[in-house]
C-alpha cells in the first residue's frame, strides 16, 4: 500500500505569507520534540477541524447594501466544545482567525478548562458604523454561522471591539432562530441575560494574578514596581487598576489615541474615567503626551501588551527594558522577538496563560447557565485566582523540568492534554 503524504499546510492558505497562522505553526513545531509518542497526532493541531467563511450582508442606515466577510474557525474539539471570541476589525484575515483559534485550543488546555478552541471574526471597522448597523452585522453573522455553533458545540464570546451588548444581540438572534432562549450559546453576556459576575474584569484580573506569581519567582516587590501598558480597554485597564491598587506605579500607557507618561505613576482611576468619557487615553489628566515610538524603550518591571498581535518584533525587542512581560493580548510577541527577549533574560508569561482568565470565567458562566444557578462574585474571583495561580505554577514547573520558556512549557502541557484526548478517542469513522 502506498503511503499517503501528510501536508501540514492547508491549500487554502498562501504558503508565501502565512501571517499569524505561520507563527502558531512555528510554536507547534518547537514543542513537537517534547510530545513523545503523541507526536504521531501532531498534524491534527496543524490544521483546523472546521473553517467556515460567510458573507454578511446588511442594509446600511442610508438604504444601501454592504457586504462584510465573516469567519468562524473551529480548531480542535478533542477535549470539549469549541470556545473562543469573535472580533470585529477591518484587518481580520482567515490566517489570523485560524491562529487565534489554535491559541484558544492551547489556552483552554494549558489552564485545564474543558473546551476546545475556536474563533470568529468579521472584517469591519465598527467605529465607522452606527450602533444599528453593527447590531445588524452581529445578528446576520449568527444566522450565517448557526449551522456550526451551539451551546454544546461551539460557544462564542467577546474579543477585540465586541462586548456584552454584542453578545446580547447574538444570544437573541440564536434564541429567535431555535425558538428557545439559550443563554449558554455565548459567554460574556450582560448579567441580566445570564452573564457571570466578574467576567468583564476576568482577563485583566488573570493578567494581574499571573504577574504576581511571576514577581514572587523573580524577587520583584510589587510595591513601587513600574508598569507599562499597551491597550487600555477591558484587559489593560483592569490589569493597570489592580497593579495600581497593589502599590505599583503605572508609568506609561499607550492606546490608539496616544501615549501618556508620568514617572511618578499615573492616576489610574482618573485615566480610566477619562477613557470612559472620551474613548481613549490621549489628554488624560496629570500625564505627559510622549512620542509613541519611545514607548517600547521605557524602563519598567512589568510590560503588559494588551492590544493586538505582532507588537513586539525583532525590530523593537532589543530596546525593551523590562523584567516581566505579561501578554494580555493574543500573539503580541513574534517568535524571533521571543528568542531575543529570552536571551536578554526577560521572563515572559505567554498569552495562553496570562490572558486565560477571560475564558476561565467564560467556563464558569457556561456552567452557571447550564445549572441556572448563579455564584456570587467573591466565589468567582476566588476560583478564578486559584485556577490562574495553579496554571502558572504547573507550567512554571514544566518549564523548570525541561529548561524551557513558560511559553514552550504551556504548549507542551496543552498539546499533551489535547493529543492524549485525541489518542484515547481514536479516529472514527
Ligand atoms: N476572546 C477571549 C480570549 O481570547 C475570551 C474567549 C472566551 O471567553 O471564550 O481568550
Amino acid at each position: 500500500m502506498s503511503q499517503q503524504p501528510t501536508h501540514s499546510l492547508p491549500s487554502y492558505l498562501n504558503a508565501d505569507d502565512l501571517g499569524p497562522w505561520g507563527i502558531y505553526l512555528e510554536q507547534i513545531e518547537r514543542v513537537t520534540p517534547y510530545l513523545g509518542s503523541l507526536s504521531k497526532w501532531v498534524e491534527t493541531l496543524k490544521r483546523p477541524k472546521r473553517v467556515l467563511m460567510v458573507d454578511v450582508p446588511i442594509e446600511l442606515d442610508n438604504g444601501t447594501i454592504a457586504h462584510f466577510e465573516g469567519y468562524r474557525v473551529q480548531h480542535n474539539t478533542s477535549r470539549g466544545p469549541g470556545k473562543g471570541g469573535i472580533r470585529f476589525h477591518q484587518d481580520v484575515t482567515l490566517s489570523e482567525v485560524m491562529a487565534l483559534s489554535g491559541w484558544m485550543s492551547i489556552k483552554c488546555a494549558a489552564v485545564n478548562v474543558p473546551f476546545g478552541g475556536a474563533k470568529g471574526g468579521i472584517r469591519i471597522n465598527p467605529h465607522e458604523h452606527s450602533q444599528r448597523e453593527v447590531e445588524r452585522v452581529a445578528r446576520r453573522y449568527i444566522h450565517e454561522v448557526r449551522p456550526i455553533i451551539g451551546p454544546n458545540q461551539d460557544i462564542p464570546a467577546p474579543d477585540v471591539n465586541t462586548n456584552g451588548q454584542t453578545m446580547a444581540w447574538m444570544m437573541d438572534a440564536y434564541s429567535q432562530l431555535v425558538g428557545t432562549t439559550t443563554p449558554g450559546i455565548v459567554t460574556g453576556k450582560p448579567i441580566s441575560l445570564g452573564g457571570s459576575l466578574g467576567r468583564v474584569e476576568a482577563t485583566g484580573r488573570g493578567v494581574f494574578v499571573t504577574g504576581v506569581e511571576a514577581a514572587k519567582d523573580k524577587g520583584i516587590d510589587l510595591n513601587g514596581a513600574r508598569v507599562v501598558v499597551q491597550g487600555f480597554g477591558n484587559v489593560g485597564g483592569t490589569a493597570a487598576r489592580l497593579f495600581h491598587e497593589s502599590g505599583s506605579k503605572v508609568i506609561a500607557v499607550q492606546d490608539h489615541t496616544g501615549t501618556i507618561f508620568n514617572e511618578q505613576g499615573l492616576d489610574v482611576p482618573a485615566v480610566l474615567q477619562h477613557v470612559a468619557d472620551t474613548g481613549g487615553v490621549a489628554g488624560a489628566p496629570n500625564a505627559e503626551a510622549i512620542d509613541p515610538a519611545s514607548f517600547w524603550q521605557i524602563e519598567n518591571e512589568f510590560l503588559i501588551p494588551a492590544a493586538l498581535e505582532n507588537q513586539i518584533t525583532a525590530d523593537n525587542a532589543h530596546s525593551l527594558r523590562t523584567k516581566i512581560l505579561i501578554e494580555g493580548a493574543n500573539g503580541p510577541t513574534t517568535p524571533e522577538a521571543d528568542d531575543i527577549l529570552s536571551d536578554k533574560g526577560v521572563w515572559i508569561i505567554p498569552d495562553v496563560i496570562a490572558n486565560a482568565g477571560g475564558v476561565t470565567v467564560s467556563y464558569f458562566e457556561w456552567a452557571q447557565n447550564f445549572s441556572s444557578y448563579f455564584w456570587d462574585e467573591d466565589l468567582i474571583n476566588q476560583r478564578l485566582e486559584a485556577m490562574m495561580r495553579a496554571a502558572y505554577r504547573d507550567n512554571a514547573a514544566v518549564a523548570a523540568q525541561h529548561h524551557v520558556s513558560l511559553r514552550t512549557a504551556a504548549f507542551i502541557t496543552a498539546c499533551t492534554r489535547i493529543l492524549e484526548a485525541r489518542n484515547i478517542r481514536g479516529l472514527y469513522p
